[in-house]
Formats: C-alpha cells, sequence, structure tokens
C-alpha cells in the first residue's frame, strides 16, 4: 500500500478472515495531516457490518477451539502476527504519520515495532500462568479456581497511536483466548488495512480479529451489541461516559482510558537544562496528542521565571515540520478539527489572563496542514480553562506553585488523574512526592510507558488498567468449581 498516493476503492472489511464487501456506500476520507491533501476514500462500516463482524467472533469464540486450546497453543498463532506485523513495520510508521501527523521518528519507535512486542510479551506471559490453580476450601474441600477468556470483546481506539492502542488490547485479549472487533477511528484507517494483510498472512484463525472501521454512531452500536461480552475503550472522556453508562445499563465489563491533564512537577532541585529531551517525552511527545503528557508545568515560585525562560527557548528551538521528514519533532495536528480545537483553547487561555510567550499560532512558512507552533504560556492559575480541559496540542501551561505541599495540592487539583511527572536532582525526593499525586502512573526525570506495568487512570481518566499482567487479567474470567473432601457415595 502507499500512503503517496489517492487511493479511491479499497478491500472491504476484514471479517471472517477475509475481505468483506460493505454493506452501505458511505465513505471515510483519509488527509495527510501535513499537507491538507486527500489522501485515500475507503468504506465506513455501517450496522450490518457491524453484525457481521460480531458473528463472526461469535462464532469463532464458541465453535472454534481458538478459547479451548489452551494458551500454550495459541502462542504460535499469535507470535506468527507479530512477524506478519514486523514485515509492515515502514509501511504502518508511514501510514501513521501521513494520517495523524504523528512525527516519523515516533511512530518507527511506537506503532511500528509496539503490537509485536506486545504480542510476544502476551502470548509468553499467558502460556506461564497456569490456566487451574486448586486452593483449600474454607471449611474443608478444594475449590479449582479457573481462568477463562471472557469472550468477544468490542475493541474501540483512537487516532492518536492507532496501532499501539489496538494492541493495549489485541495482544492480551488474544493471549487470554477471547476474540475481537476492532473499530478503528475513521481518521486512521489506512494502518488498520496492513494489520489486516498481517492477520491474513498469520496462523490466527478466521474470525478471531475482524475490523470494522467507522464513526461514533458504528462504535455506540458495538458497544451495546448483544453478541459482545466486553468492550474496551481508548478515547476522550465524553465519549467514555456515554460507554460506561451502556456499559453500567447491560453489566458488561467495561476497560476506559481516558483523557488527561497531568502535571509535570518541577522541584527547587531539579537540573531541567540536563533532562530536557526526557521533559520532552513527558510533556510535548507526538505533538501534545498523547493522553498521559504533563501539560500543566507546576514549577516552584522561587525559579518560575527561570523555568519559564527555559521551556520558551526549547519550545522555540523544536523542528516543527512534515511528519515524514526524520528531524521533524513537533509535527501537525491530526485534522483540521484538531488544530481549531488548540487554537480555541489558546484563546481561551489569553482570555482567561494567561501569556503566550512563544507559539501560539500556524508556524512560519508551513501554511498547508493542520499545524500549531509549540506554544508556553505562563501567567497561569489551575483554575483557568487551560490548565482544567485536555487540550491535546503542543501547548504547556506553567503554573507557579509555594512549597511542595502546595505543589501536590495543584497537581491533585483536577478533574483528571492519568500520567505525570516529578522533576529533582534527588531521586528519593522525586519518589517520595510521586507517591502523593492522585493518578495511574507517574514517573520521577522522566516518563516512560512501561508495558510490564499497569497503565491507567484515576478519577476522570477511566477505569480498569491495560499492559503488565493486570492487562492480561482484563481479559479474563474467573471460575470457582468447589469439590468436596470425600466423594459422596450415590445414594
Ligand atoms: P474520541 O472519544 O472522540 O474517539 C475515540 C474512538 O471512540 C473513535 O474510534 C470514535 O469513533 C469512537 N467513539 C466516539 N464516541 C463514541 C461513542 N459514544 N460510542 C462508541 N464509540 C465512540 O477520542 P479521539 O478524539 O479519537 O481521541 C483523543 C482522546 O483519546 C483524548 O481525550 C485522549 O486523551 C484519549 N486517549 C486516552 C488514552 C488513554 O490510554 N487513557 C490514550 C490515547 C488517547
Amino acid at each position: 500500500m502507499t500512503v503517496t498516493e489517492p487511493i479511491t476503492e479499497s478491500r472491504g472489511f476484514w471479517i471472517d478472515g477475509t475481505w468483506a464487501a460493505p454493506s452501505g456506500a458511505q465513505r471515510i476520507e483519509i488527509n495527510n495531516a501535513s499537507t491538507g491533501a486527500a489522501v485515500a476514500t475507503v468504506p465506513a462500516a455501517e450496522r450490518p457490518d457491524v453484525d457481521a463482524a460480531v458473528a463472526a467472533a461469535r462464532r469463532a469464540f464458541d465453535e472454534s477451539d481458538w478459547a479451548t486450546r489452551g494458551a500454550a497453543a495459541r502462542a504460535a498463532a499469535i507470535t506468527s502476527l507479530a512477524t506478519a506485523l514486523l514485515a509492515r513495520s515502514n509501511e504502518t510508521a508511514a501510514a501513521v504519520s501521513t494520517q495523524n501527523g504523528m512525527p516519523i521518528s515516533i511512530a518507527s519507535a511506537t506503532e511500528a515495532v509496539m503490537p509485536a512486542t506486545l504480542l510476544n510479551y502476551y502470548a509468553n506471559l499467558a502460556a506461564e500462568q497456569p490456566a487451574e490453580e486448586r486452593r483449600s476450601a474454607f471449611g474443608g474441600g478444594t475449590t479449582v479456581v479457573r481462568r477463562e477468556p471472557i469472550g468477544v470483546v468490542a475493541a474501540i481506539v483512537p487516532w492518536n497511536f492507532p496501532q499501539t492502542l489496538t494492541f493495549f488490547k489485541l495482544a492480551p485479549l488474544l493471549a487470554a483466548g477471547c476474540t475481537v472487533v476492532v473499530k478503528p477511528s475513521p481518521e486512521t484507517v489506512l494502518d488498520s488495512y496492513l494489520l489486516a494483510e498481517a492477520i491474513a498472512e498469520s496462523d490466527i484463525p478466521a474470525g478471531v480479529i475482524n475490523i470494522v472501521p467507522g464513526g461514533r454512531e458504528v462504535g455506540a452500536y458495538l458497544v451495546e451489541h448483544p453478541g459482545v461480552d466486553k468492550v474496551a475503550f481508548t478515547g476522550s472522556t465524553a465519549a467514555g461516559r456515554a460507554i460506561g453508562e451502556a456499559c453500567g445499563r447491560l453489566i458488561r465489563p467495561v476497560t476506559l482510558e481516558l483523557g488527561g491533564k497531568s502535571a509535570a512537577i518541577v522541584l527547587d532541585d531539579a537540573d531541567l537544562p540536563s533532562l530536557l529531551s526526557q521533559f520532552f517525552t513527558a510533556t510535548l511527545m507526538n505533538n501534545g496528542q498523547t493522553c498521559y503528557l504533563g501539560t500543566r508545568v507546576l514549577a516552584p515560585q522561587a525559579r518560575y521565571r527561570e523555568t519559564v525562560d527555559l521551556l520558551t527557548d526549547f519550545a522555540r528551538a523544536l523542528n516543527v515540520g512534515d511528519a515524514l521528514d526524520p528531524a521533524t519533532q513537533i509535527g501537525p495536528l491530526a485534522t483540521a478539527n484538531q488544530q481549531r480545537r488548540v487554537q480555541d483553547y489558546i484563546a481561551k487561555g489569553v482570555a482567561d489572563g494567561g501569556r503566550v510567550t512563544t507559539g501560539g499560532d500556524r508556524p512560519d512558512g508551513l501554511d498547508a496542514g493542520w499545524f500549531v507552533a509549540p506554544t508556553i504560556f505562563d501567567n497561569v492559575d489551575n483554575s483557568h480553562t487551560i490548565a482544567r480541559e485536555e487540550i491535546f496540542g503542543p501547548v504547556l501551561a506553567v503554573i507557579p506553585y509555594g512549597d511542595v505541599d502546595d505543589a501536590v495540592a495543584i497537581a491533585n487539583d483536577s478533574d483528571f488523574g492519568l500520567g505525570g511527572s516529578v522533576w529533582t536532582g534527588d531521586q528519593d525526593r522525586g519518589l517520595a512526592v510521586a507517591r502523593r499525586v492522585q493518578t495511574g502512573s507517574i514517573g520521577v526525570n522522566d516518563y516512560a510507558l512501561d508495558l510490564h506495568a499497569p497503565f491507567g487512570g484515576v478519577k476522570a481518566s477511566g477505569l480498569g488498567r491495560e499492559l503488565g499482567p493486570e492487562g492480561l487479567a482484563a481479559y479474563q474470567q474467573v471460575k470457582s468449581i468447589f469439590l468436596p473432601a470425600k466423594e459422596v457415595a450415590p445414594q
């Protein structure tokens, strides 16, 4: 597949191990975020396509041996998918960068390789885990505690890390023995075609993975589908609330990975100039379109001006340009809508009394595409809109604090709790502060998303955890089978 030439036709949807013709005529137009040019139009799934995908996943779960063959037997098929994906890693990185503006250097380090890494990790983890354990029952006898796959999963993913976030779900659910209907975001469909090609080449049985790209309405229909046993969602808090409500009504298990407004707490002993590369990863990566970024920078009053000046110079020096250029550090936003949204937030930031020290507009010389220059605000109070709401763009608000208690209070004064970071010359001091922040994950002098550790949010940032062994447990039901101490003789 090439993403530099318009694709006007495509193969339909990957359902039940084959390319199924679309039921309707709706199409999705995909643009190059760096130029605004149309790149492809692909079919949009409608309700009958979702019905067909869920039916295929249902059959593969209920009637094939996928769920019952055991984790070790599933591992071989799962690793064959990892191999097929790696054969397409460059194309995947290019497709993602073209569509959503992710700098190619980041796409090559994440989208191109993370899916295979996750598949191999979870295939091994599940194969090493006993399917059953025997416990001494309270009051005598034995209980066999079994881990069973939860069933058919609806996996709904956003556009910002489309492949990585798909595999936060796919890798553990396949290892657990589930089957799935994936609904990619309409902004990033092309990479899901590469995924389908890889599935076709792998030993994953027909119907185990089905893919139906489409918008919100199709997503909402999939969430409530009677053939679905669990929903795994990554996206905005607004959509997560609607999905959580539907799943509550249906008593359907759900994992929600939602938005954030995390704090990057700079302590008074931090040597920030020596940590700028890590600071960039923790606050601006992927043009600010990463859910866990610390976009509220909390700086000690005594070092406030110095911190603002440092970040202003740093942001000004970042290489902003075409996402496919390997030298680019900040690419465009994913869509024209997203660009407008970020510019509206910048205007609100100014209206609330914040001051733009650099950026604030389209960068000079980049007249096409959905660019917003890296933007630093000072004079921000934690009550301002830009400190409370997720912007999802390259915009940092620098907020002053008095002492460490004040910094922790400001960090925790948020509707969200997803990521965060603490910057200090003393790791133990950083750890002590990190323990006090209400969040799902946080780093000291860096933020690394550790695939072996649970990831997720508190408060409005979500429910449940992905990654690590906890991410596998999210796709397993536990069943207890009680066995009495002595067999009862038949009457
Ligand atoms: P979005 O919520 O608009 O869409 C996400 C996905 O959900 C898309 O596939 C969309 O079509 C679908 N969708 C939207 N409304 C739906 C509904 N009511 N029912 C079913 N499906 C629905 O989010 P987005 O703009 O694509 O992504 C950006 C958001 O995702 C940001 O808020 C970001 O913080 C969040 N995000 C969270 C994490 C995390 O792990 N916590 C990771 C990445 C992105």
